[in-house]
């Protein structure tokens, strides 16, 4: 412990902050963000854009089909040795393919 002086130490506890700050910082990011919205009357959701990406389609505007086994059914698939032919895709029903939906805290206040 001799070998190891105090400006390592104090180096060690900053770089340990760091660290911490590193991990911590997309958190606190999107609380600050949120808690900036709110206080500048700004909808948390979709900061006044009134739009969100849709959850379903990731914004993609379309799904794949049967999406709710498709990892269970490629597994199976792949096990017997076929490979599954390219996954055909279907307009998300969620959002009339638009990748994007009404923002529904926004479209209460309307
Ligand atoms: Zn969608
Ligand atoms: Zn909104």
């Amino acid at each position: 412990m001799e070998n190891i002086t105090a400006s390592e130490l104090a180096g060690l506890g900053v770089g340990t902050l760091l660290f911490c700050a590193t991990i911590a910082a997309p958190k606190v990011d999107a609380l600050i963000s949120a808690s900036q919205r709110s206080s500048l009357g700004m909808c948390k959701r979709c900061g006044n854009l009134r739009l969100i990406a849709c959850l379903r389609c990731r914004g993609a505007g379309s799904v794949r089909k049967g999406v709710l086994s498709f990892s269970l059914v490629d597994d199976i698939y792949r096990s017997l040795g076929r490979e599954r032919t390219q996954a055909e895709s279907t307009p998300c029903t969620n959002c009339q393919a638009r990748g994007r939906m009404d923002c529904p805290d926004c479209s209460k206040l309307m």
